[in-house]
């Protein structure tokens, strides 16, 4: 054998060991019962707020998981407990979900949501509805009950109807803290004369938006007993949103995912999640590099995103969590069956 085939033939073993330790290492792993995690959204409140401020935010972060632990510890299933969550959060007018939504820039509200199983591949999503009260659980719907995987504006009410997803008037959506982000939306674009757009939620541009209104987003992550994996993902957008727009969380594989290996949900800079398929880009590069979860969330957080673009969560088949930002913080929490259980809001 030549000198070279020899150097092949090493090379062989060496990737053939290579892959099947870091399968192996995969494997020995043994799955936690069950495991969850949840954003409230890119970004933070500034942490010189008054403690009484700061203290709602981590109760409502407190009681989306309490939700969710007591599902997955009664043996309930992860799709109800993401949907639960979820639920929760879109009914909290502190959220940009459901109640609480920001304004599109003709003052509208404009809901997206996705919900998907990632053993089973199945998923469901709902774009640009106004009257849906909370948008995850239509997304749901949509999986469970049509043939289809998106349903947009009207279509979606429609099949709202159908299947019996309660609908509400555009101003139950209203929040006087959301109106005035869209008034200094719309003030700040006059100035910069249209030149730029204001769809820029972060640091690019934090001086934009008052400090509380620059996030919002909700997602839920979790693994359940029987190895169930599910991401959803809900949303009003971004401040200011033009007619029509669509963001990350609906597209199936961008802000919301599921696969055999993992669910993510992320927050941030929509257009900019999109772009990298972001959720996918976790998936299959846990699948064929091969990579642990960190791994592949530090890969997409700092190799292909920006910073100051985006959040995620994140929990693979094991019952590991991720929970990371290249932003100043993410209002986030997980807890699995082990007893682990994390509140947080900055970086
Ligand atoms: N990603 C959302 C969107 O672009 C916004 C957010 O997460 O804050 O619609």
């Amino acid at each position: 054998m030549g000198l070279g085939k020899k150097f092949i033939g090493l090379l062989a073993i060496v990737l053939v060991v290579g892959c099947t330790q870091s399968d192996g290492q995969q494997e020995q792993q043994q799955k936690k019962d069950w495991a969850l995690a949840l954003h409230g959204g890119a970004g933070a409140i500034s942490e010189d707020r008054p403690d009484s401020v700061k203290q709602a935010y981590f109760d409502d972060l407190d009681e989306a998981l309490t939700i969710g632990e007591d599902i997955l510890s009664n043996g309930g299933s992860a799709e109800d407990a993401v949907e639960k969550v979820i639920n929760y959060m879109e009914d909290n007018p502190r959220f940009n979900a459901g109640k609480g939504a920001v304004f599109t820039h003709d003052g509208e509200h404009e809901l997206d949501a996705a919900f998907m199983i990632g053993n089973t591949r199945e998923a469901g999503a709902v774009t640009g509805v106004k009257t849906v009260k909370n948008p995850i659980t239509l997304a749901r719907k949509v999986m469970e009950t049509s043939e289809h995987v998106m349903f947009a504006t009207e279509g979606a009410e429609r099949y709202a109807d159908k299947v019996g997803v309660e609908r509400v008037d555009q101003d139950y959506f209203y929040t006087e803290s959301r109106y005035k982000a869209l008034q200094r939306a719309l003030e700040q674009e006059k100035e910069d004369d249209g030149k730029q757009s204001s769809l820029v939620p972060y640091e690019d541009k934090t001086a934009l938006y008052a400090d509380g209104e620059k996030f919002g987003t909700v997602g839920c992550v979790a693994v359940d007993k029987n190895g169930q994996i599910v991401a959803g993902t809900s949303t009003g957008g971004m401040t200011n949103k033009k007619f029509g727009r669509v963001g990350d969380v609906p597209i199936i594989g961008s802000g919301t995912y599921a696969s055999d290996l993992v669910a993510v949900s992320m927050t941030g800079w929509g257009e900019k999640i999109m772009r990298a398929v972001s959720g996918h880009t976790v998936s299959a590069y846990m699948k064929y590099k091969p990579a642990t979860l960190e791994e592949a969330g530090d890969y997409l957080l700092q190799d292909v995103l920006n910073p100051g673009e985006a959040g995620m969560i994140a929990v693979d088949k094991y019952g590991n969590i991720y929970m990371d930002m290249n932003t100043n913080g993410m209002f986030r929490g997980s807890s699995d069956s082990e007893g682990n259980r994390e509140v947080a809001i900055w970086d």
